[in-house]
């Protein structure tokens, strides 16, 4: 789950960090408060669930209240790469003079946190490691005993090119990001700037964190952080039904049985030449609620020309399956074609009963994709 500026930065000043004043405004009136209340100048931030705002004009410093209530009406309601901004942050601006990077996410190879720090701050990080890898200083952190003074204190030397009292704020900056981290069980956070001031003073004036989804259950308090009108509308139908889902670019609707089947459905689809619209994982029932769902998820993408479902019938039984598949099909106005391949106990049964429908019922994995392929075009 990915969560605003403005909420990371509360969890980051839970932890300690530098993090300015802030609040949050839905209309220019109360925008305008809200600046008033800091004083001028201030910042108005789009909060939107994606990176380079600023770029994308929607992070303005504002120095009078007229200008306040114009950004405020000109963000509120702008998209940004697909995002509709609903709400901007107020917070008071502050001079900058130097902007550095502190990030921290899971590190798949060494199986660690890591610590990525760089002097070239405020743009994306992704276009420094393209442009400049070097720039970037890295350090997988040893679980055992978190993010030591002296390592972090050494990186940020490096960063700050000896100079020692930004490089103790900068260090004591990625100890509470890896503090907050780890206690929220994120898989990203990122400061991006952590600015220095003029007088030498550091803040974290940006805030990204994702929180990983499985470790949900740890942190009740976090699911209101969840922005619903963010969520791509199908996930959320998927998440509050029950099923693993994540929307692709293709056109072949894919309903699988279990994660490996379906990642193996994909990939197939793909060798014979077509593109997958969907990973999804309808788990092991065969009621036909869950199909209708699925179903309907998968729907909702209009890019979607042919169903494939692939499922294999262990414990559940494919004819069980295919009443489920008929059940829902027949409650449901479907104009695409649906290919259907069961395979495991009472195949046969289940290819008797699609017999009788519009439902194309195919033997093999890979006949069904072939034939799923080949009704698209
Ligand atoms: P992003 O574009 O989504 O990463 O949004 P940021 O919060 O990082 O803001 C983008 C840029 O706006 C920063 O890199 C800064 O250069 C600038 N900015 C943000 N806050 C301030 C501020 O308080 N004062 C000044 N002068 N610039 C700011
Ligand atoms: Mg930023």
């Amino acid at each position: 789950m990915n969560i605003h500026e403005y909420q990371a930065k509360e969890i980051f000043a839970r932890f300690g960090l530098p993090v300015p004043p802030g609040d949050v405004a839905t209309t220019a009136d109360q925008a305008v408060k809200l600046a008033e209340q800091y004083g001028l100048p201030v910042m108005v931030k789009a909060q939107v669930l994606t990176g380079g705002r600023g770029k994308a004009g929607g992070v303005k410093y504002c120095t009078s209240v007229a200008d306040v209530a114009e950004h405020a009406e000109a963000i509120l309601g702008m998209d940004i790469k697909g995002h509709t901004v609903g709400k901007v942050q107020i917070t008071p601006a502050l001079d900058i003079a130097e902007e550095y990077y502190v990030g921290m996410l899971i590190d798949r190879n060494t199986k660690r946190a890591l610590l990525m720090a760089s002097a070239e701050g405020g743009v994306e990080i992704e276009q420094v490691a393209k442009d400049n890898p070097d720039a970037i200083f890295k350090l997988a952190i040893d679980p055992r005993y978190g993010l030591l003074d002296h390592e972090a204190l050494t990186m940020a030397l490096k960063l700050t090119n000896g100079d020692i009292k930004k490089a103790r704020q900068l260090a004591l900056a990625m100890q509470k990001l890896y503090a907050a981290f780890m206690h929220a069980d994120a898989s990203l956070a990122e400061i991006n700037p952590y600015v220095f001031t003029p007088a030498g003073e550091g803040y974290a004036i940006d805030a990204k964190m994702n929180l990983d989804d499985n470790a949900q259950f740890r942190h009740p308090d976090y699911e209101q952080l969840r922005d619903l009108d963010e969520e791509n509308a199908a996930e959320r139908q998927a998440r509050e039904a029950g099923l693993s889902f994540v929307k692709l670019e293709g056109n072949v609707g894919c309903l699988v049985n279990g994660a490996g089947l379906a990642m193996a459905t994909m990939d197939l689809v793909k060798y014979y030449g077509g593109k997958p619209a969907n990973f999804l994982d309808i788990g092991g029932s065969s009621n036909p609620e869950k199909v209708v769902n699925a179903l309907q998820i998968i729907l909702t993408d209009p890019h979607v020309k042919v169903i494939l479902f692939n499922i294999f019938g262990g414990i559940t039984r494919c004819d069980d399956v295919a009443n489920g598949i008929i059940a829902a099909t027949e409650s449901m106005d479907i104009s695409v074609p649906i290919v259907v391949r069961l395979t495991g106990t009472n195949e046969e049964e289940a290819r008797q009963l699609l017999t009788q429908t519009d439902l194309v019922a195919a033997e093999t994995m890979d006949a069904a994709v072939q034939k799923a392929i080949e009704l698209v075009s």
